[in-house]
């Protein structure tokens, strides 16, 4: 490598500010291989190829770019390039982009890995598009298997098959791959804070503990659908009746145990008319809770309470557990190597899922967060101030440097 590149975070997050921008919503909506998400992939493949890294697709749509051979025992870091519908601009990319910069800072100071070292992009982190989170590290390690995820349909009704197939990948590889999956002996993963931890800290970086249990659930009531002048109010079986019961309860239900959270965010009716009583309404629900029992049980008080309501007005109800992710504890070990390679830094959990959430089941896996003054996240407001973003990358070099070297 004759010219090293040298990039602050900041620099490189403004170098992709225009793309999938989202002028209805604000913010970004960046979906799993949609033109936006496709821009950035090729943007950090030729990042990369600038560091001189090699850079290769797995079957899933997940990329890496190698410092060195690929192999196994690598340490890997990296994060994601997709969004939310309307995200911010920091989650995901903050830890993409802060991976470039790390191995920027770590060229210049002479440093050369002793092990392989990868930095990783994951496909469809946000489920934005499919409706299923951590879809790319889910296939890599067969948390999800490859029949069920190239049924998923976006809101075009284009399934996830097609959607690999438009981005050159074969659906017929889809699915879990222990030889790619074998190569990681470490992971690490950095990402914006979404909550206000850091603020209550008064620290730039913080390592993670732990995650919460999450999943989504798709409810689906079934009425009939009719005129919305000439149905009189008694003759009606109006499904909104009780998809609006279940958003009720998934308050009263989330607020009764504790650490618990529940969240209405997406509703579709179905024909979707002001003058029409719906026939149908999918309401998707996101529960979380920091152990398993009290998510199933956050669940199991708004299904029944949806149920009651689904009768009360003559419809029917499904429930569909869509993702499901257990409470993540991540590598006690890995997180005391973490915290000595940074000299001090404030461990928390956090209630938002990651790819290292899913990775961690198989290998040690280590967060670290970076400060977001807002603590809004999911949303245009979502920040992190440049000297926090330039915190975060000297935390990571540090972290690598330790690991690789070991
Ligand atoms: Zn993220």
């Amino acid at each position: 490598m004759s010219a090293v590149p040298t990039t602050t975070a900041t620099e490189l997050l403004a170098a992709i500010k225009d793309v999938g921008t989202d002028p209805a919503r604000g913010g970004y909506s960046r979906h799993g291989f949609d033109t936006a998400e496709l821009e950035l992939r090729e943007w950090f493949t030729a990042e990369a190829g600038k560091r001189g890294l090699d850079v290769e697709v797995d079957r899933n749509g997940n990329i890496w770019a190698w410092w060195g051979a690929p192999g196994p025992d690598a340490l890997v870091t990296g994060s994601h390039l997709d969004s939310v519908p309307g995200g911010g601009a920091f989650d995901g990319p903050l830890g993409v982009v802060s991976s470039l910069a790390a191995v920027d800072l770590l060229r210049a100071k002479g440093f050369k890995p002793s092990r392989p070292l990868a930095l990783m992009v994951f496909a469809e982190e946000e489920g934005g598009r499919f409706g299923v989170p951590c879809l790319g590290s889910r296939l890599l390690t067969g948390a999800t298997t490859a029949e069920a995820a190239l049924k998923l349909k976006d809101s075009a009704g284009d399934t996830f098959a097609d959607a690999v197939k438009a981005a050159g990948l074969d659906p017929d590889r889809i699915g879990k791959d222990e030889e790619a999956l074998s190569r990681i002996g470490r992971f690490v993963e950095l990402h914006v804070e979404q909550g206000r931890g850091l603020i209550d800290m008064d620290a730039p970086i913080g390592v993670a503990t732990s995650i919460l249990a999450h999943g989504r659930w798709r409810f689906r009531f079934t009425g009939e659908g009719n005129h919305a002048g000439a149905t009189p109010m008694g003759a009606r079986r109006d499904p909104m009746l009780p998809a609006s019961q279940l958003i009720l309860s998934a308050r009263w239900a989330a607020s009764s145990v504790d650490g618990a959270r529940a969240t209405v965010g997406r509703l579709v009716p179905t024909p979707g008319g002001t003058n029409v009583i719906a026939s149908s309404v999918d309401v998707w629900l996101d529960a979380r809770a920091p152990n398993d029992g009290r998510t199933r049980s956050v669940v199991e008080r708004i299904t029944a309470a949806s149920k009651q309501a689904a009768r009360d007005e003559g419809c029917e109800l499904t429930v569909t557990e869509e993702s499901y992710g257990d409470t993540v504890h991540f590598d006690a070990a890995l997180r005391e190597e973490v915290v000595a390679a940074l000299g001090k830094a404030p461990a928390l959990p956090t209630g938002a899922g990651h790819d290292a959430g899913i990775l961690a089941a198989h290998v040690p896996t280590a967060m670290l967060f970076v400060r977001n003054p807002t603590g809004v996240s999911h949303a245009p407001e979502e920040h992190a101030e440049p000297d926090d973003c330039e915190a975060g990358v000297e935390a990571l070099a540090k972290v690598l440097e330790k690991l690789a070297a070991e």
